[in-house]
């Protein structure tokens, strides 16, 4: 992105607060607002984010492993280079624990962290490790992409697509508060989040004109691309593809599972905006070569803001935000 202007960021307090600090830094600010910082090193594009994992915010040491923790933490991080198309090279690790922790807990995190790397790639190549009041696990990301794809390129008449499923990992968290153990595919979504790297390598490669990961939920997700790309996204809900275990949590907290999907965090999908002539057979060839499915769920189209409907019927639904 360039410099100097400002970020066109999607509805929430918590981006509200974004836009105030990008306003003060004035000048020293530059390019925010997508999901990576991109530096030109001549011939490829360096892709970086920061992103922070705290204890009772981001995670419960009740509800998971320390194995789990670190691994989420770090796959939340390379989710965002996931949606540039960039390849990892490696994350630094900044780490605070209380003061009484034992060392073997802070081995067994870094296994998980380990777990992850050898099925992303990339390395750790550096860190800090400090006291805190709560466990704090903040990941830098370090990619590499020849053609980034940013969350402003989607153009009128594309279509937008949706990888994977959607909705698994609220399914286990309503599990946690409602005090039951998640079903296996349900908690494993949870925990175990897997990076959708190949697959937005291979859509960067392929001619995608957006992408971002979904981290706070589609319903809110979308609302940034929309907003960056200064177009309108419509949405049909009944498209969306559903994780399995969505159907029961959703009917036990009353909600239509479509909806339920849409506001549900952390799945770390991408949603792509593609050219509205993009191949059918390049679909099938993207499932064939990534192993991931692809679904359509809506279009790009002149305007502004999105709309999601249900059977015909519009809805008004948010995805996750810190401060609201
Ligand atoms: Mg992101």
């Amino acid at each position: 992105m360039t410099g100097g202007a400002e970020p066109r960021l999607g509805p929430g307090a918590e981006f509200e607060r974004i836009l105030s600090l990008v306003r003060v830094l004035g000048a020293r600010a530059s390019g925010v607002g997508d999901d990576c910082a991109l530096l030109d090193i001549g011939g490829e594009v360096l892709a970086t984010s920061v992103d922070l994992s705290i204890e009772n915010v981001h995670f419960r040491r009740d509800w998971l492993t320390l194995q789990e923790i670190g691994w989420r933490a770090v796959a939340g991080a390379l989710s965002d280079l996931a949606a540039m198309g960039a390849t990892p090279d490696g994350i630094l690790t900044g780490i605070a624990v209380p003061g009484d922790t034992a060392p073997a807990d802070i081995d067994e995190c870094t296994r998980g962290i380990r777990a992850l790397l050898e099925q992303t790639g990339g390395s750790v190549l550096g860190g800090d490790l400090s006291s805190g009041p709560v466990w704090t696990i903040s990941v830098t990301v370090l990619g590499r992409v020849l053609r980034p794809v940013l969350r402003s390129g989607a153009a009128v008449g594309d279509t937008l697509w949706v990888t994977g499923s959607l909705g698994g990992s609220r399914a286990a968290l309503e599990s946690f508060i409602a005090g039951q153990d998640p079903p296996p595919p349900s908690r494993e979504r949870f925990a175990r989040p897997l990076p959708r790297l190949a697959a937005g390598a291979w859509l960067a490669k392929h001619g995608a004109h957006a992408m971002i990961d979904l981290s706070d939920g589609l319903a809110g997700d979308i609302r940034h691309l929309a907003a960056a790309s200064s177009v309108a996204a419509r949405v049909d809900l009944a498209r969306l593809p559903l994780h399995p275990g969505v159907l029961s949590m959703a009917e036990q907290v009353g909600e239509d599972p479509a909806a339920f999907a849409a506001q549900g965090g952390e799945d770390y999908e991408l949603l792509v905006a593609l050219p509205h002539d993009f191949p059918a057979p390049l679909v099938e060839r993207f499932e064939s070569e990534t192993g991931v499915p692809i679904t359509r769920i809506g279009q790009i189209e002149a305007g502004e803001g999105v709309e999601l409907s249900l059977a015909g019927h519009p809805l008004t639904i948010a995805g996750y935000d810190h401060f609201r």
